[in-house]
């Protein structure tokens, strides 16, 4: 006898689900018997772990969108609707890096990071909730960030946004819990992925120095290493599930107790 996955028999939208957070999540959703609806601005990135999830038995479609758009939104919101008749698991998880500080963030990068980064998520669930109100059930993962509950130099756009994600996590769950749907919000922190990666590139770091990099920064974290996105998918996983069945408006923090600790200069 084999026991059903933790979300058998569920449908699971997850944005940015061609890379880092989101791909894990969707790997790991898939794995525990969740139909997948896969959802990138990269549509060949949603294509190949929609293809890796159908190739090992499960479900899956890959849906190109870009999260910014109220019409792409909603059209892929439609489509999950369409292939699979219902969805039980919304995960905003797609999101872009940016960096800067008040005095010198542009217009333009704000409008960029804050049109991702919060407007997407908000968007992400904006014409699912309609249909899960309708069920009376539903769970909704926004993917924040410890950016966006203290205060980290150099990512100010970024922070806003996920600040903001952190403040309408907890208003969308007060507002839908009569309507019994939970809605959650991860905090990742110091957590290696693509995105970082394409970020330190970027400041010209090769990959000795990158590895350098990170080891140094592992020492910052109490439990003494970075964390990985199977971290984070952990975490999305059991919100998603029936087992955070009383869970909602809920901030989590990932990242190896780093927040927690404050350094004094001595
Ligand atoms: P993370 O650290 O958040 O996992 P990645 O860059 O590895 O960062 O993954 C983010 C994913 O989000 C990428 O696959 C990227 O294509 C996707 N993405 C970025 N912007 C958008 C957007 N506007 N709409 C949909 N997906 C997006």
């Amino acid at each position: 006898m084999t026991t059903p996955g933790r979300l058998a028999d569920r449908v699971a939208l997850i944005t940015g689900a061609g890379s880092g957070f989101g791909r894990a999540s969707a790997l790991r959703f898939a794995a525990e018997g969740a139909s997948l609806a896969c959802v990138d601005l990269d549509a060949d990135a949603a294509g190949r772990v929609a293809a890796q999830i159908t190739e090992a038995g499960g479900a899956a479609i890959a849906l190109a969108a870009d999260v910014s758009s109220a019409a792409d939104a909603e059209r892929m919101t439609a489509d999950t609707l369409a292939r699979f008749g219902r969805i039980d698991v919304v995960f905003a998880n797609a999101g872009v890096s940016g960096s800067g500080d008040a005095a010198d963030t542009t217009e333009e990068e704000w409008d960029r990071v804050i049109a991702v980064n919060l407007k997407g998520v908000w968007l992400t669930s904006r014409y699912a909730l309609p249909h899960m109100v309708e069920r009376g059930r539903g769970a909704v993962i926004n993917q924040a960030s410890v950016g966006g509950l203290i205060g980290i130099p150099g990512i100010f756009p970024y922070a806003a946004a996920k600040g903001g994600v952190v403040s309408i996590t907890r208003q969308m769950a007060a507002a839908y819990a009569p309507d019994n749907i939970r809605v959650n919000a991860i905090c990742p922190g110091g957590v290696y992925t693509p995105l970082v990666e394409r970020s330190r590139r970027k400041r010209g770091l090769t990959a000795a120095t990158v590895e350098e990099a990170n080891a140094a920064a592992a020492r910052n974290y109490p439990l003494g290493r970075l964390g990985t996105v199977d971290d984070i998918a952990s975490l999305a996983l059991f919100l998603a599930s029936d087992e955070a069945d009383w869970i909602t408006g809920g901030v989590y923090t990932v990242d190896g107790g780093r927040s927690a600790v404050g350094t004094l200069p001595a």
